[in-house]
């Protein structure tokens, strides 16, 4: 580019800035942005047009079109040379507007007069904003350089569109970040929360988009990537002996850092008026304008590692990001694009809610926030861009709806949802120390799920009679290294000593498939689920799993212990995982340690070959515990991360239902304790049922038991197994609408 013209986009961004440091009101603001956009490119028209909302473009300011139509004049996205250029999000250049493709003539504004015409998009970071316009009447292509000075035009609007510059005293503008937005997520653990927004990574701000200073602007920019790359070159030392995968990711970013086009073209930027940090936002938005038309995966990755290391450098530029000393509003209503089980333990229970953009029910995240019984919505999109720190939010958890800066009418609705709530929790308390007996006399047990010391208070306050399933993979999950012996004895020994002599049943290490170690080397297969995972990778390398046993047996110190396997698929997988128990035991007994007083060692029954293995395996293992969540993705062959098809079978279906009765059955002939542990069990309607089918322990979370408990304790179960009985025998496909009726009429 010419010298004059990078002086001409210069002095343009000059007056800009004074306009925006002016004290009018919004409108005003913007009328004058127009009119020294106009002045300085030399044509009669420019325009603001900004989203109305997802669908519609309004005329919100303008020199040269009718005064009179300025937030009249609306159009649908996609239509007139405007509307292309949002849908596109590419600019428009033409000499003869009225005979270009998509015009569209709105006599209100008069702009037939005008041949030439120059739009482009009005975004920030990838999002799109609204459409700038220059017109005028001498019919001329624009130069390129005319085109990249009203981009960045355009990029200084969207910077203040978002600081909020054009939204004040008359003006008409729909304010982003200020209205009410409803978004529909997916529901992965229940309850109803109100709060203020926090956000896990909060974006950067770019107060200051103008510079009049270049040189200063260029040293600035020279030391951030400098810091930057002396960030990411003591990263790749660290994990030089480490992980391959995270080393190549490292070494791309180190690539990036290095890149001359990229540090070029944020140096041009510069020279042209932007700041260090627009320039470095610049660069990022056209990243991620084209990480949204890239289909190759690789190819998304590394710009999404570009994406990363521009985060990174806004940062350093801006001294925004984690480490801002801000501190959690009251009653935070956490909101991240995605959170690891570790950082989500670190916020603990002072969040009221969680939502995700990303996330899936089945994460670790969603394990942890259940066991804080924290509402938390995933799938919730866009909810990393509509919300600012601090924003009034409401979760639904159960209907996995979040209400962003709700209104009166949403926020009544909604408080009457908690309060019946509250109602629900307050009845559940009253009967938290009565035991589970159905009307026909049969007695279940209510146990309860747990695998973090934050659960076991949840002990004394549910009523659990005991802990079903101590799922002991979480304490590996969310360190960044192997838990040593000693911290495992530890632990096991304060969950023994918190239940106070209440049954507690460790189940050994379940990792793979889902759950991957961060600093295990991961594996690449193909179907995780039905890979090496769980007793199998235990088996195989039993390093492990003996220091999880040695553990065990320590922090048991003579008292009672209960361990079980997960994912035995055959009975000579638990007669493996038993021998390597005893070898244990003989060791500890060599080397003095006390041992338990009682052992018991059982099995999840959690793939269909299980519940047919010999009789002498029924015989042979202490207990069994039905995995449902694992058993019922295997029984339907519908994988339980996958959204389209999790619900697709319903876990009162008549063969289901059949298959856990034929387990009970199994399990009668040997007298062999049976419980069933998955996510049904805490879903009242089914866990009735599973009682009907036969089964006496229920494991839950513990936020379930009340609700269990108080549908149990109305039903009969000999007469809900009648109703099964002849569902099937209609052939119906499940007993739901048959059951339900039962319930209804309680
Ligand atoms: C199950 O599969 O039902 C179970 C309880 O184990 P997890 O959910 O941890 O796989
Ligand atoms: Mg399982």
């Amino acid at each position: 580019m010419a010298d004059s013209t990078e002086s001409e986009s210069r002095k343009l961004l000059g007056r800009l800035r004074e306009a925006m440091a002016s004290d009018d009101a919004g409108q005003a603001r913007l009328d004058k942005i127009t009119h020294l956009i106009a002045d300085s490119m030399g044509t009669e028209v420019c325009s603001v047009y900004l989203f109305r909302d997802d669908e519609t473009l309004e005329l919100c300011a303008t020199q040269g079109l009718n005064i009179e139509s300025v937030h009249q004049t609306r159009m649908r996205i996609g239509e007139g040379l405007v509307g292309r250029v949002a849908r596109f999000g590419k600019v428009v250049n033409t000499p003869d507007a009225p005979n270009a493709k998509g015009f569209r003539y709105m006599p209100e504004t008069g702009e037939e007069r005008y041949s030439s015409f120059l739009g482009v998009p009005v975004q920030r970071l990838g999002e799109m904003l609204g459409v700038l316009v220059v017109q005028s009447k001498e019919a001329r292509e624009f130069s390129s350089d005319a085109v990249y000075a009203l981009e960045v035009v355009a990029m200084v609007i969207a910077e203040m569109t978002e600081l909020g510059a054009f939204v004040g005293e008359g003006a008409a503008l729909s304010p982003l970040h200020q209205q009410a937005v409803l978004i529909h997520g997916t529901s992965a653990q229940e309850g109803a929360a109100e709060g203020n927004v926090w956000l896990h990574e909060p974006r950067v701000i770019v107060t200051n988009p103008i510079a009049d200073d270049p040189q200063r602007e260029l040293e600035r920019l020279h030391d951030a990537v400098e810091e930057l790359r002396v960030g990411v070159d003591k990263m790749l030392e660290v994990s030089r002996n480490g992980d391959k995968e995270q080393l190549q990711v490292l070494e791309a970013y180190r690539m990036f850092a290095n890149s001359k086009g990229w540090m070029r073209r944020m140096e041009e930027d510069i020279a042209r008026g932007l700041s260090a940090e627009a320039a470095v936002e610049k660069e990022q938005s056209q990243a991620r304008a084209r990480m949204s038309q890239v289909q190759d995966a690789y190819l998304r990755e590394r710009l999404s590692d570009l994406d990363d290391l521009s985060n990174r450098l806004l940062r350093i530029l801006t001294g925004q990001g984690a480490d801002t000393g801000a501190e959690l509003p009251e009653n935070p209503i956490l909101i991240a694009r995605n959170i690891g089980p570790g950082d989500l333990l670190e916020y603990g229970r002072g969040l009221r809610g969680i939502v995700l953009e990303e996330g899936s029910v089945g994460s670790h995240a969603a394990i942890v926030a259940r066991a804080l019984a924290i509402p938390l919505v995933v799938n919730a999109k866009r909810i990393t861009t509509e919300a600012l720190n601090g924003d009034h939010i409401m979760v639904d958890g159960d209907q996995g709806v979040v209400h962003l800066r709700p209104d009166e009418t949403v926020v009544g609705a909604f408080r009457d949802k908690i309060a019946m709530h509250t109602q629900a929790q307050e009845r559940y308390a009253s009967i938290r120390n009565k035991p589970a007996v159905t009307t026909d006399g049969q007695r279940i047990n209510m146990m309860m799920n747990a695998g973090l010391m934050a659960d076991l208070p949840s002990l004394d306050g549910s009523g659990a009679e005991g802990v079903g399933l101590f799922r002991t993979e979480l304490q590996f999950l969310v360190r960044n290294q192997m838990p040593k012996r000693s911290e495992l004895k530890a632990l096991y020994k304060r969950v023994l000593d918190a239940a106070h002599g209440k049954p507690v049943v460790f189940r050994t290490l379940d990792i793979g498939s889902d759950k991957v170690l961060p600093y295990m080397k991961p594996t690449d297969e193909p179907n995780p689920a039905l890979g090496w995972r769980a007793i199998r990778v235990g088996l195989d390398k039993p390093g492990v799993m003996r220091m999880q046993l040695q553990a065990l047996l320590r922090a048991a110190e003579g008292r009672p212990l209960s361990v079980m396997f997960p994912f035995v698929a055959q009975f000579e997988e638990y007669r493996a995982a038993k021998a390597e128990v005893e070898k244990t035991i003989e060791r500890e007994r060599i080397l003095g340690h006390v041992l338990p007083s009682d052992l018991e060692v059982g099995a999840m029954l959690e793939t269909p070959s299980l519940a047919y293995a010999p009789q002498k395996f029924f015989d042979e293992v202490a207990f069994i515990s039905i995995g449902g969540n694992d058993l019922k993705q295997f029984f339907f062959a519908a994988d339980r991360e996958n959204e389209r098809v999790r619900r697709r079978y319903d876990t009162l279906n008549v063969s289901f239902l059949s298959f856990i009765e034929r387990i009970v059955e199994r399990c009668a002939i040997s007298g062999t304790p049976l419980s069933f542990c998955g996510e049904d069990a805490g879903r009242p309607v089914e866990a009735v049922c599973l009682a009907a089918m036969g089964i006496r322990t229920l494991s839950m979370r513990p936020a379930s038991i009340g609700p269990v408990k108080s549908l149990l304790l109305r039903v009969d179960l000999g007469e809900l197994r009648k109703i099964i009985a002849d569902a099937r025998h209609r052939g119906d496909q499940a007993v739901r609408p048959a059951v339900m009726e039962y319930l209804r009429g309680l």
